[in-house]
């Protein structure tokens, strides 16, 4: 398996499926892993194991799916989690403590020394059973500076591979995330990962940011589910990769609208039209000037072709359509019109899109032309 500079390590069945009112069954738990591993990403986080027997069943059924993708299962730092995680035959385990005083004083009493003496524990336990570890610093955004470094360089000592560095509430912007990310990674010889939250809708820009500061790790879930606001949507941290910065990660992006489609369907929430990416008008067009323009050369309204991440081209009609758009989709129906009659079409277009506040579907069109 080729070694990417970044390495993408999606959670959408795990931090995905913490959605509030989202719930995977097994099956599409099985076609989400299924098809994400094949179109290349690189690492699934696919479940907590301590759970109960349900979530443990699933996990241990994409466990033997035999998938070319690293499998991870999220733990506490605790010895029965990652028993469970070992129960389920997973060789890799991620291990979440708290590192926030908000999160201590909630979780543990407020004492920063429990979290390091559990986190020991917890990597030694994994450690002398064989498995690869990976440290998660929940709330690491609002985290002392100096005890976050001491829980990742510990993590580093005892054996963990790779530190997560985690906006959990998602309060971070670019600049901040760049200074946070650039002081771990310059004091850690391990991979770091970026783990954003949406919150006030910069997961995506926080990730890049993290990324410029050295991060090669990231944490993704398709169409941005998650958490509350959610995550960084894969969709976009791949294509932001393969086109903002020039990054190969070896994932078949032709197949990006696929999987989208398969999590909305499983989640039951339909991704909204102007969704980056996979939103049903990325590739839309209906205001004359644009449509225009990309009957002309689609660069000119397009920042790549449809055909990449498996979507096509539509000209759609509608209020903001205009002469050019309207004659060459009826065209495309073997219909030409005079200037007069091409006129009369479009004022029609238009009333009927005001009044059934949408554009029209070709068959609507069609209607509102003159019989000949
Ligand atoms: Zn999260």
């Amino acid at each position: 398996m080729t070694n990417y500079a970044i390495q993408i390590n999606d959670t959408t069945l795990r931090d995905g499926e913490q959605a509030a009112g989202v719930a995977f069954n097994v099956e599409e738990k099985i076609a989400i892993a299924t098809l994400l591993d094949s179109i290349g990403v690189h690492e699934l986080e696919i479940g907590i194991p301590a759970m109960g027997q349900e979530e443990a069943e699933s996990i241990k059924t994409i466990a033997n799916l035999g998938l070319n993708a690293k499998l991870l299962g999220w733990n506490r730092a605790n010895l029965s989690d990652i028993q469970a995680s070992i129960d389920c035959g997973l060789e890799r385990v991620h291990i979440s403590v708290p590192v926030s005083d908000i999160q201590i004083a909630a979780k543990f009493g407020g004492k920063r020394q429990v979290v390091l003496d559990k986190l020991r524990d917890a990597i030694n336990f994994a450690g002398d059973r064989g498995l690869s570890v990976s440290v998660g610093g929940e709330d690491s955004s609002r985290a002392d500076e100096s005890f976050l470094l001491e829980v990742a360089q510990s993590a580093q000592e005892w054996g963990a591979f790779r530190f997560r560095f985690c906006d959990t509430v998602g309060i971070l912007n670019p600049a901040t995330t760049y200074n946070q990310v650039s002081h771990l990674v310059s004091h850690l010889s391990i991979v770091v990962e970026m783990h954003m939250h949406d919150d006030f809708g910069l997961a995506m820009a926080n990730t890049l940011a993290g990324i410029e500061a050295g991060a090669t790790s990231v944490n993704t879930t398709v169409n941005g589910i998650g958490e509350r606001a959610g995550n960084a949507p894969l969709e976009e941290v791949v294509m932001a990769l393969k086109y903002l910065y020039s990054v190969p990660t070896g994932i078949n992006t032709k197949r990006l609208v696929e999987i989208s489609r398969l999590v909305a369907k499983a989640t039951n929430y339909p991704v909204l039209p102007w969704k980056a990416i996979v939103g049903e008008n990325t590739f839309a067009h209906e205001s004359g000037i644009h449509a225009h323009g990309v009957l002309q050369n689609p660069v000119t309204y397009e920042p790549f072709a449809p055909e990449d991440v498996g979507w096509e081209r539509r000209l759609v009609v509608g209020k903001h359509s205009g002469r050019h758009l309207l004659l060459s989709v009826l065209q495309q129906h073997g219909i030409t019109l005079g200037q007069t009659e091409i006129q009369s079409v479009l004022d029609a277009v238009r009333h009927q899109s005001v009044k059934t506040k949408r554009s029209l579907t070709v068959e609507e069109l069609l209607d509102l032309v003159p019989q000949r």
